[in-house]
């Protein structure tokens, strides 16, 4: 009886962190892997997190951790990748409700001042006017051929592609089409992936240049950024690479190289990570071993308690949601896991 009781109190003071990942605070035509949320709804959920939760730091949650004691309530704010839209229209939101947040970069795209290779691809097959009707290339040296039948970019098939993301089924040959390059393209090398989207620009005859914002934070803003000690940097591999898909030895070099391209500039310690696309292996695992990393974030969707592995910690995607959407959402993750 006595221990039934203690269980019930355990289960209603929640001793448990929810960690949030976000991607982009921005409106997109498409979204396939709904990875923003527009600037008025991330308000709207800064609001819900500051009226219901506690929003705590990474380094708070890595105390919290350490001592056994994780308090209820808590929430951490991840992002992703390191968009343009973060510095413009994340941060200041985050500023003026005081939450602190998580920032993950991926350096050789700050370096280079060049788009995500899945935005590149998103633009060429979703957004191009008029596509060829065959494609016949080699993506890592495997021949890879598709007939198309929607050359032409209509109005209808345009509005299909707004509402389409990857869990429904293709609306259009289009995005069958984006959907098998990116599953051929993802665990590929960089230089490999680059030369891939260079191919298929070549076959698009695609010449338009990225616009501002789909562009990750250059350096200027990356540094502005992290001037702020709301703010919390990690590394994201140097090249955003499929981890598992490569050997410990290149593995390490993503690693690594990103940490010490970011250190040398910031002159901050970076000891956190979180894997691209939450994919990671024995491999990963014993590289953030080596080299002393403190804490390593994945895509699965798990809640944070005193059990969790420091090196395995889950998140939830969020949405773009309203408030009220939002508050609800949370709640379910709340309940259900
Ligand atoms: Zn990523």
């Amino acid at each position: 009886m006595i221990s039934r009781i203690v269980k019930k109190i355990n289960k209603a003071i929640n001793h448990q962190v929810i960690v949030l990942m976000y991607h982009r605070v921005s409106e997109l035509e498409t979204d396939p892997w709904q990875l923003a949320v527009s600037p008025n709804n991330f308000e709207e959920q800064l609001q819900v997190l500051k009226e219901s939760f506690k929003v705590i730091s990474i380094n708070e949650l890595n105390q919290q951790m350490r001592s056994g004691k994780i308090k209820s309530d808590g929430v951490c704010i991840t992002f992703d990748d390191g968009y343009r839209d973060n510095y413009r229209h994340a941060r200041p939101l985050l500023e003026k409700y005081d939450c602190p947040a998580t920032f993950f970069i991926s350096a050789s795209y700050i370096a280079k001042n060049r788009q995500f290779w899945w935005d590149e691809l998103e633009n060429i097959i979703l957004h191009s006017e008029e596509l060829p009707a065959d494609l016949s290339i080699n993506i890592g040296h495997r021949p890879y051929t598709f007939k198309l039948g929607d050359i032409i970019l209509t109005h209808e098939i345009r509005q299909k592609h707004r509402y389409w993301n990857y869990l429904d089924p293709f609306p259009s040959q289009r995005c069958e089409l984006y959907f098998q390059l990116w599953e051929l393209i993802q665990p590929l090398l960089q230089n490999q992936i680059e030369q891939s989207i260079g191919e298929l620009k070549k076959w698009a005859s695609y010449t338009k240049p990225a616009k501002e914002e789909d562009l990750p934070m250059n350096k200027k803003e990356l540094k502005e950024m992290f001037s702020s000690p709301l703010f919390t940097m990690g590394t994201h591999t140097l090249n955003h690479q499929l981890l598992p898909a490569h050997s410990k030895q290149i593995q390490q070099y993503e690693i690594v190289e990103c940490r010490n391209w970011l250190e040398d500039w910031s002159g901050k310690k970076i000891d956190l990570i979180s894997y691209p696309y939450g994919n990671y292996d024995i491999n990963s695992l014993a590289v953030i071993k080596e080299e002393n990393f403190r804490t390593a974030f994945t895509c699965e969707e798990s809640l944070t308690t005193k059990k969790t592995n420091s090196t395995t910690i889950g998140r939830f995607q969020v949405k773009n949601q309203n408030g009220s959407e939002f508050k609800k959402q949370i709640k379910h993750w709340l309940k259900f896991n």
